[in-house]
């Protein structure tokens, strides 16, 4: 599997740069990093419906600040969180001393660590990150690598269409001004259909995909069957 993992790197520093210049403010609930916080408990109870916890080896790949990386390890998992950008880790790691948890923070990319950590996670979570890489198909196989035969892997992304153009990136960025302006790109998001052949192609294979629908009124995301904007995806390997 570990061939086809593109060894360049498949960072885009014009992006690293975004996320750098919010991370003093990631744990905000009020900053710029708003969504992320309202998604957080949604995906922790997509994960924790698929997988218990408690004692699992978990690796939080596009870690950022630390937001999912915390909640898992809050519920026993022993948890390691990769990003490639230098300030949101250091703000995970600091981070820390407040909420007295656990985890390993580095930053080291995606290809890299996998090289080192074949088959070692039972759950990998890679969450709003695919849309910000230059090759989302290299970062799905060095995840799936990592992934321990058994083991559980989760994505979120953003569908590519009209209604994600008008909802998370005309809404969210210049209408509600949830993010930054510029934040996304939406030529990088990814339509259901491609993501699942990437997957196939480093041989997982999707089990659920789930949509998280945003009502601006409850200022909430919750759990639909609409993947037409934000959704997430539950992978196994298939190779077994
Ligand atoms: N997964 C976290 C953060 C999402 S924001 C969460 O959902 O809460 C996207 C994160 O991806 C940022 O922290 C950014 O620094 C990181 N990132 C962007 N490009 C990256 C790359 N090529 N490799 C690793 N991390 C990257």
């Amino acid at each position: 599997m570990s061939t086809d993992i593109n060894t360049d790197l498949n960072v885009d520093p014009a992006e690293l740069s975004k996320f750098n210049a919010v991370a003093s403010r990631w744990w905000d609930p009020e900053g710029e990093c708003k969504p992320l916080h309202q998604l957080n408990p949604v995906r922790l109870r997509f994960i924790e419906d698929r997988v218990a916890l408690a004692g699992k080896r978990a690796l939080d790949v596009g870690c950022g600040g630390g937001l999912l990386s915390e909640a898992m390890a809050s519920r026993g998992a022993l948890v390691t969180g990769i990003d490639m950008a230098s300030s949101p880790i250091s703000v995970a790691k600091l981070h820390l001393l407040e909420s007295g948890l656990e985890v390993d923070y580095q930053q080291i990319s995606t290809e890299e660590f996998a090289a080192q950590h074949q088959a070692e996670f039972d759950v990998i979570t890679c969450m709003e990150l695919l849309e910000h890489v230059p090759d989302p198909s290299s970062l799905i196989h060095a995840c799936a690598s990592m992934l321990k035969p058994d083991g559980e892997l989760f994505f979120s992304t953003l569908n590519r269409n009209a209604r994600a153009f008008v909802e998370a990136i005309v809404g969210a960025e210049y209408l509600l001004k949830m993010l930054p302006k510029g934040t996304h790109r939406y030529d990088r998001f990814i339509r259901p259909s491609e993501l699942a052949r990437w997957c196939r192609e480093a041989n997982i294979e999707i089990k659920t995909l789930k949509g998280m629908g945003y009502n601006p009124l409850t200022q909430q995301f919750k759990l639909t069957d609409d993947l037409r904007v934000n959704y997430l995806a539950h992978a196994q390997r298939q190779d077994i």
